[in-house]
């Protein structure tokens, strides 16, 4: 049926001085998305534009998902009123953003995006509306325009369909619908163009591929990895948000693979990169092994941390520099603290991880040693540390992954299986296994701090 519709050429250039847009109206009759699907509160956001005289349109990740039969996790409205008009309509709303100003319109708990059509860009940027840097970036867009317009400003065809009340229909000026047909994923515009502009948008159309199990067309896969590098004229805290995204989706696990052969993770994970193209194969699996888990927990509703994914990604560098400083003669303890001290640095210059994540990374991955010592009374220290259940899920993680680990994991299980009684006997169990050679070789350590 959409099909049908869709007998418009494709559009393989829309620059910002020429936009040769074909305008298409999809009816009601021609696409699944119903009104029900919608959520109540973004429908009442867009009336009351409605009724204020202005125009309002979903748009976005909203209809996109809903025209591939999923539940959209939030909605944004598009509208000719200004941020400030915006503002005056609703109660509770408020304006975020400066690069690109938006308006929060928030109902209980839900927040309705509303942005105001973006315009072109004059060549003259002395206005403080819109900026450029050398290398073509967009450092603010608060350029306002029309319906058109915006579309050929957004990222990607599938993300540029306009949703109305009027009748229901969908407006797509880029050809949208037909590749959400042919399951392709298209930038909007001359391919590096709109990847300079904006380099996030080189993340954001790999992970819209792994999410929807779309290709990249040709085009717009192909600057990718060879303009990959300028990821690192973004800010530290806007990577570290798109990496929430790419791997607390729930499809990070098909990410991976796209991101290395995109050049990506070398620019994102610079160490993970560097270990598993050296062929780290136990690496590999552990970091597969963390991203399925984290994507089976995401979609049977449990918490994820980005902490647990972050020491997960870390984990096959965290060991290479371990084991180089072991090499070089440091001891054990003191190797582990400083390799996980120049990792966790390394990895800030790119992504700013918030200090309480990077502590809790500290101690799942200290953890990884402590849990090995049981005797006496550390058993249950180790079983009360606030951290203890992460620690725990990673020596699974790692035991799955291929490691051995002499039956770490499953003494643990068994711990937290049993009564008091049963933990002593655990315990016990473990001084008897460990035994002899243990008490024999005690005594030649104490020696020597006995003639101190
Ligand atoms: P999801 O929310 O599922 O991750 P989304 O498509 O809704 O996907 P958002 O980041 O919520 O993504 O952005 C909403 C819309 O804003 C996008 O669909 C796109 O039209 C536009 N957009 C977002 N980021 C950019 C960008 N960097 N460049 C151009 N347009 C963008
Ligand atoms: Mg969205």
């Amino acid at each position: 049926m959409l099909k049908k519709l869709l007998r418009l050429p494709l559009i393989n250039s829309l620059t910002k001085k020429s936009p040769t847009l074909h305008h298409t109206i999809v009816p009601r009759e021609k696409h699944n998305i119903s009104r029900r699907n919608i959520s109540r509160s973004a429908i009442k956001v867009m009336q009351r534009l409605e009724e204020g005289g202005f125009e309002a349109y979903l748009v976005g990740g909203g209809v996109r998902d809903l025209l591939l039969g999923g539940h959209p996790k939030d909605f944004d409205v598009a509208t000719n009123a200004t941020p400030e008009q915006v503002r005056n309509l609703f109660r509770s709303s408020r304006i975020i953003g400066r690069r690109f100003k938006i308006v929060h319109v928030r109902f209980g708990r839900e927040i309705i995006e509303v942005t105001t059509f973006r315009g072109h860009h004059t060549e003259d940027t002395s206005g403080n509306h819109s900026a450029r840097s050398d290398d073509g970036m967009l450092l603010r867009d608060n350029v306002y325009g029309d319906i058109r317009s915006d579309a050929v400003r957004r990222d990607f065809t599938v993300n540029a369909l306009y949703y109305t009340l009027d009748h229901f229909s969908i407006h797509d000026f880029t050809g949208g619908m037909q590749d959400i047909a042919r399951r392709k994923i298209r930038i909007i515009g001359d391919p590096e163009t709109r990847y300079k502009e904006d380099p996030v948008r080189l993340l954001r159309a790999v992970r819209f591929a792994g999410k929807l199990d779309f290709t990249l067309d040709k085009a717009t896969a192909e600057p990718i990895a060879r303009l990959a590098p300028l990821l690192g004229n973004i800010a530290s805290a806007r990577i570290f948000d798109e990496v929430l995204k790419l791997f607390m989706g729930g499809y990070g696990a098909s990410l991976l693979p796209l991101m290395e052969q995109y050049g990506l993770l070398a620019q994102v994970f610079p160490d993970l990169a560097a270990t598993l193209a050296d062929g780290n194969e136990l690496g590999r699996k552990l970091v597969e092994q963390a991203l399925h888990n984290t994507d089976h927990r995401i979609r049977t509703d449990q918490r994820v941390t980005p902490a647990y994914i972050f020491a997960s990604l870390l984990w096959p560098p965290l060991c290479a520099e371990e084991a180089r400083l072991r090499a070089s003669g440091m001891q054990g303890n003191l190797a582990h603290q400083q390799a996980a001290q120049t990792v966790i640095q390394r990895q800030l210059q790119i992504t700013a991880i918030p200090k309480r994540f990077t502590q809790s990374m500290r101690e799942i991955w200290e953890l990884q040693y402590r849990l090995q010592s049981r005797s006496g009374q550390r058993a249950q220290r180790n079983f009360e540390h606030p951290r203890f259940r992460a620690a725990y899920d990673f020596v699974l993680m790692r035991e799955a992954a291929g490691e051995d680990l002499q039956g770490l994991g499953d003494w643990w299980t068994r711990y937290q299986n049993t009564d008091e009684a049963g933990r002593e006997a655990l315990v016990a169990d473990l001084g008897k296994k460990e035994g002899s050679g243990k008490r024999r070789r005690r005594p030649r350590r104490r020696k020597p701090q006995q003639t101190h």
